[in-house]
């Protein structure tokens, strides 16, 4: 591997020492910006930075590959700790459904949302999937994003759920983009346990998560804890269920309503509890002082005009807060983290320091891998973004729509 020198950047942004941990109260709106720096890289992880005047530092410059970054800001990849990037086909036709006056709910309740997902992924091959996959992967990527979990949870069946997590498992393979693999069973009913939810609960635990675990295809389980999908009961279960298999809870809970998901999650020590549109003040108690990371998805409350999580009061509880973009085709078709910032900084009040750091090293922290990326931090992985030309750090989140990035650097 050739090693490499970025050299003049404009303001190296997202500096942290090592053993840094997440963010959060204060602290996550602390952004270290480095004015006309360099970065190096040796074997794929940052190696050193600092001023331009101090590049002496650099002793061996042979088989060395010179970035000029004039103008450019460099900072950590994104790390995008929620989404359903595999999935089978888009739903531009429920888009238009809700233009014309039905909700989200409503679609689901005549056989639209998830089950809609799940018809068409059942019959769609596993190689289609990968390769439909690995063009959203590359298309996330050039736009920043460097990590990225994705679940199961549109096949419903023990063999299409299997078969989604498989694909999950090529992705690893063949992409450079970190992945972590999720399990969803439990993301709704499917037609055939219409009347017998309990039957499908049974399903899920006793038939899918015992071949998940023996072919190690997941590293977290989720359940999608709403009214009208799985109780509170049903995901204390559920998770109960996975943890005995070694997988760790990441689960959507208080979307459309609150139901004690953000308590039970808290209480099997989840690695993060997603969406929190709804908030109610047992949820902060629940989640003050615990270890667990609060996510929002600004995008999908943007697509379905649902209120935005109270990120500030999550904030100023000392809760550690990610911000992530939940892609899939129903309530989210966008993986465009800038737009996550952008949406963060304009309809949560977060600053843009705020924003960016909740999407890099909280985001990483949120899948578990803060130690090796989501920071410019010497030993982690060089997974880096080189900006095109822009005036300011602010002028990202600010220019919504806008790509400001020129290439994702992943190693
Ligand atoms: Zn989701």
């Amino acid at each position: 591997m050739k090693n490499l020198l970025i050299k003049n950047i404009k303001g190296l942004a997202g500096i942290l020492s090592s053993g840094n941990g997440p963010l959060k109260g204060s602290d996550l709106g602390n952004l270290e910006v480095l004015e006309d720096a360099f970065l190096a890289v040796e074997d794929g992880k940052i190696s050193m930075y600092g001023k331009m005047s101090d590049l002496s530092g650099i002793t061996d410059w042979r088989d060395l590959e010179i970035i000029d970054a004039e103008g450019k800001y460099v900072m950590p990849a994104y790390c995008d700790s929620h989404s359903h990037l595999v999935f089978a086909k888009t739903r531009e036709e429920e888009f238009v459904d809700r233009i014309n006056g039905l909700s989200y709910e409503e679609i689901g309740k005549k056989g639209g949302g998830i089950l809609n997902s799940a018809r068409k992924l059942a019959d769609m091959p596993e190689d289609e999937l990968v390769q439909d996959a690995l063009k959203r992967l590359e298309l996330v990527k050039s736009l920043g994003t460097g990590a990225i979990e994705i679940k199961s949870g549109y096949g419903l069946s023990v063999d299409a759920e299997l078969k989604m997590l498989r694909v999950i498992k090529r992705l690893k393979e063949e992409s450079d983009v970190t992945i972590k693999a999720t399990f969803l069973g439990a993301h709704a009913f499917p037609e055939r346990f219409k009347d017998d939810h309990e039957g499908y609960v049974t399903e899920i635990i006793e038939e899918m998560l015992p071949k998940i675990a023996e072919e190690g295809l997941a590293e977290y389980i989720d359940a999608f804890c709403e009214r009208n999908y799985f109780t509170a009961e049903q995901l204390d279960r559920i998770l109960t269920a996975g943890a005995k298999h070694g997988l760790k809870a990441k689960i959507h809970v208080n979307q459309f309503s609150v139901m004690g998901g953000v308590g039970i999650g808290v209480k099997h020590n989840a690695v993060s509890v997603d969406h929190l549109e709804e908030l109610a003040d047992e949820d902060i108690t629940a989640l003050k002082g615990s270890n667990t990371i609060a996510t929002a998805l600004p995008s999908c409350s943007f697509f379905l005009s649902i209120p935005y999580t109270p990120i500030r009061k999550l904030i100023d509880n000392d809760i550690v807060c990610a911000l992530a973009t939940d892609y899939n085709p129903g309530s989210t078709p966008s993986g465009n983290m800038q737009f996550v910032n952008a949406l963060a900084c304009s309809k949560m009040k977060m600053t843009p320091a705020e924003a960016f750091n909740a999407t890099t090293i909280n985001g990483a922290y949120a899948m578990e891998v803060g130690e090796e990326l989501g920071s410019i931090t010497v030993g982690k992985k060089a997974n880096l973004i080189i900006t095109k030309e822009i005036p300011s750090f602010a002028y990202m989140p600010y220019s919504f729509g806008e790509n400001c990035v020129d290439q994702t650097l992943l190693h």
